[in-house]
Parts: C-alpha cells; sequence; structure tokens
C-alpha cells in the first residue's frame, strides 16, 4: 500500500510530462486566440451543487462521486467535472452583471468513482470551456470550432464530429414519452441500470453502453423527430454555421450525453485509434442550468476534454510533440581548482536564459561527458586548467563533435546565439 498509488491514479513522470506540457500550452494558445479567460475554482464543493448541476439521474452522481463528510460535518464532494463550480463561481462573483457573453476556460484534476481501463481513471484531466449569456447558435459552433483546431493543432488526424440537438423542456416531454412506449416493449431485455433510467430519465437509457441493450434501439423514435420550432431552427442554424466554418459533422442521433442539463446541442469528437473509450471531447448547450443552480435564467454552453485520452492518442498516432525538457549545455569540469569557475558559469548561463547542468557527484571526465550524452545536452562546456589559465573555456558541440574555444566573457553571447540559430534550424 504504502508504495502504489491508489487504483485509476497515475503519476506522471517527467518522460511523459513533456507531452502534458505540450497539450496544455496548445490549449492555453487556442484559448485565448478565440477570447477565453481562465477560471480556476476549488477541487471540492459542497455535495448539493452537483446533485444539482450534474443531475441526480446520472451515473456521475448516483455512482461515481467521491463524497466524503468533513470534520465539520459537512457532505463535500471532489469534483466529478468542470461545469457545476464554473457556474457555481459564475454565480457567486456576480460575473452574471457583467456584460455577456462571458467566455471561460478551465484545466482541471476531475474524480470519478470508475472502473480504471485504458481511457478511464478515477482521477483524470480535463480541459473546458463554458460561455454564458448568449443563446446563438454561432456560439455552439465557435465551441465546436475551437475543439476541432485545438486537436488539430496538437497533431491529431481521423477524429470524427458527431452532433445532435436533444431539444429543451418544450419538446423533450413528447419525445420522452414516445421513447418510453417504445422502451416498454423491451424493458425485460434492459439492464437494471435501464430500467432505473426509464423511469426517472428515458433519454439517458440511449446512453448505456451495454451491447445487450444498444441492440434493442434498432428501431428507436429519433429525438430529430421531435424538435419544437425554436429547436429545430437552431440545430439546422447550428449546422450552417459549421459548414460556413467547414468543419465536417455527422449527424448521430444517438448522441444523447451522461448529463442532466443538456438542452439543444450535444456533441462528441470521437478517436478511434485509442480502444473502447474513444470520446476525447464531449459538450453542448445547458441553457437551464444557471438557473437550475440558484442564478438568473442565462443560457450557457460549453464542452470538456479528456486530456488522458488525448495523450493516449497522441502516442497512438505518434504525433511528433517537440521535448521541452533537454538541457542546452552541460559544464565539465577537470580537476578541483575549475569546480568554483565552472560552478559561477552555470549560474551566469541561466541568469541569462540558457539552460544549464553540472555534474554534483564527482564524476571523472569521461563520465560527465557521458552524462551530458546521456541528459541528450546541445553543448558541452569544459573548462580543465590550461582553459582556466586562458579564461577560456571548451565548447563541444554534442551531435557534431565539433569544438571551439571560447574566452569567459563570450560564452553567454556565443551560445545565446549559436542555440538561436538551431532553434531556426
Ligand atoms: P464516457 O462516456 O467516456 O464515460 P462521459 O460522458 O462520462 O464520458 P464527460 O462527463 O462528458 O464524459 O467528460 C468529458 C470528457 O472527459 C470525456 O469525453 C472524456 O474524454 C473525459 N473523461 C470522462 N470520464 C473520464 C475518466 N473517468 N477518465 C478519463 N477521462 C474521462
Ligand atoms: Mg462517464
Amino acid at each position: 500500500m504504502l508504495t502504489t498509488a491508489p487504483r485509476g491514479t497515475k503519476d506522471i513522470l517527467p518522460d511523459e510530462v513533456y507531452i502534458w506540457q505540450y497539450i496544455e500550452k496548445v490549449v492555453r494558445e487556442v484559448a485565448s486566440i478565440y477570447g477565453y479567460k481562465e477560471i480556476r475554482t476549488p477541487t471540492f464543493e459542497h455535495t448539493e451543487l452537483f446533485q444539482r448541476g450534474v443531475g441526480d439521474t446520472t451515473d456521475i452522481v448516483q455512482k461515481e462521486m467521491y463524497t466524503f463528510e468533513d470534520k465539520g460535518g459537512r457532505s463535500i464532494t471532489l469534483r466529478p467535472e468542470g461545469t457545476a463550480s464554473v457556474v457555481r463561481a459564475f454565480i457567486q462573483n456576480k460575473l452574471t452583471d457583467n456584460p455577456q457573453p462571458t467566455k471561460l476556460y478551465y484545466i482541471i484534476s476531475a474524480f470519478r468513482y470508475e472502473r480504471p481501463q485504458a481511457g478511464r481513471m478515477r482521477e483524470f484531466h480535463q480541459f473546458g470551456v463554458e460561455v454564458f449569456g448568449a443563446e446563438d447558435p454561432s456560439l455552439d459552433a465557435e465551441i465546436i470550432d475551437m475543439a476541432v483546431s485545438i486537436l488539430s493543432k496538437i497533431g491529431l488526424k481521423g477524429l470524427k464530429l458527431k452532433i445532435n440537438s436533444i431539444g429543451c423542456n418544450r419538446c423533450r416531454p413528447d419525445y420522452n414519452s414516445a421513447l418510453k412506449d417504445y422502451l416498454e416493449q423491451r424493458l425485460d431485455k434492459l439492464c437494471d441500470n435501464c430500467k432505473k433510467r426509464y423511469e426517472k430519465n428515458p433519454l439517458r437509457v440511449l446512453d448505456c453502453k451495454n451491447p445487450s441493450c444498444r441492440a434493442q434501439f434498432a428501431y428507436v423514435p429519433v429525438i430529430l423527430d421531435y424538435l419544437c420550432d425554436d429547436c429545430k431552427s437552431h440545430f439546422s442554424r447550428l449546422q450552417s454555421k459549421l459548414d460556413v466554418l467547414g468543419i465536417e459533422y455527422q449527424v448521430d442521433p444517438s448522441i444523447v450525453r451522461g448529463l442532466d442539463y443538456y438542452t439543444k446541442t450535444a456533441f462528441e469528437i470521437v478517436s478511434e485509434d485509442i480502444g473502447a473509450q474513444g470520446a476525447v471531447c464531449g459538450g453542448g448547450r445547458y441553457d437551464g442550468l444557471v438557473k437550475e443552480c440558484g442564478g438568473p435564467d442565462m443560457p450557457g454552453v460549453g464542452f470538456a476534454m479528456g486530456l488522458e485520452r488525448i495523450v493516449l492518442a497522441v502516442k497512438a498516432q505518434n504525433v511528433p510533440v517537440p521535448r521541452n525538457d533537454c538541457v542546452d549545455v552541460f559544464a565539465v569540469s577537470i580537476g578541483d581548482e575549475t569546480e568554483d569557475v565552472v560552478y559561477s558559469i552555470v549560474k551566469k548561463l541561466r541568469d541569462n536564459g540558457i539552460s544549464c547542468d553540472k555534474d554534483y557527484l564527482g564524476r571523472s571526465t569521461r563520465a560527465q561527458l557521458k552524462y551530458a550524452d546521456k541528459v541528450h545536452a546541445k553543448y558541452a562546456l569544459i573548462v580543465g586548467g590550461d582553459e582556466l589559465n586562458r579564461n577560456t573555456a571548451l565548447l563541444r558541440d554534442m551531435a557534431t563533435g565539433e569544438q571551439q574555444e571560447v574566452p569567459f566573457s563570450e560564452l553567454v553571447e556565443v551560445l545565446s546565439n549559436a542555440l538561436k540559430k538551431e532553434e531556426r534550424g
């Protein structure tokens, strides 16, 4: 136990962390280009927020939450997703009073008690966006465009965008009753979970992953046939905006999303390269949520991407990711008398923004050079007794083996120029 992390959690080691940093860099850049501001909310909230904001009938609330009583007797839950907290923060901090829309993004860890498998963890990470205060389908199209842009900028290929509309509280009741009529005749063939969903929130039966349940859905009524005029027009305007942006999509009436609060647009982006848990991004509109959580009647739309699944896809597709974890310079001192000079050169290079490391274990010269190679240093900077007398260092290009002698006073300049040149390739 002592040396094993809890099931469903994972250490992200230095060997892999550069992929995460690359993904985080892309999402931050794209979010800012699209005019989104970052929001950071607490890791835990009052349990009630998720019961209300995610919804009592969802798997998340019924089965997956990390809920505990704190020492003050409050019921606390580790966030299973980001939207409810952002909605709470939006209301509590009166961002509702600002000129709208409010465009927010977040990068968070989230917690769900699920059966761990590839792409499904108990602690996982999401990048998400939420936009409040505008109903226009051009915003639904904008966030979809943003998600697609992020994934393609990361370098992923072959992703599929599936869109649907799940109506609103005017048209969904009609659909629900048609759906219930259909399901009623097949109830004995559905899993226990679906039987419960059938009672409480029949739409969610369509979200069941169980193959024997799915087999029953062949002739299920399609929600798109039941949309009210408002929802119908919203959905067709969304599609024409996606056409304007040149984004390919597939209308898929089985996309109903796991969460209770969705209205109108629902979408998913799926990768076929990462196994059964293929959804890398899910989102949609939730016009009733802000009010449901105690705020004014304001519309919202958003999505969340699973970063673990994006990392899996990056690896599966061999996407080239720039490594940012090699040192530029490894400083090698030969003989005790050069030690302090080299120590101060290391500091000077670092002060000038050149990444630099040295030996700390009293290694031999040969071993220091071998180590420089191992840490992928671009240059070795070598100072022995002769160089010390001349106030110079030998600079060795580790890739070519070429060496030049550089005065101490010119090291920063020579190295900066060489590294810049290399960056330009
Ligand atoms: P799934 O159908 O895979 O369970 P979901 O509908 O529960 O997904 P959302 O709540 O919409 O997922 O979360 C958005 C994204 O977060 C998902 O598309 C997925 O990429 C990721 N995600 C959700 N749950 C997990 C998890 N347990 N581990 C890793 N990633 C997850
Ligand atoms: Mg889930």
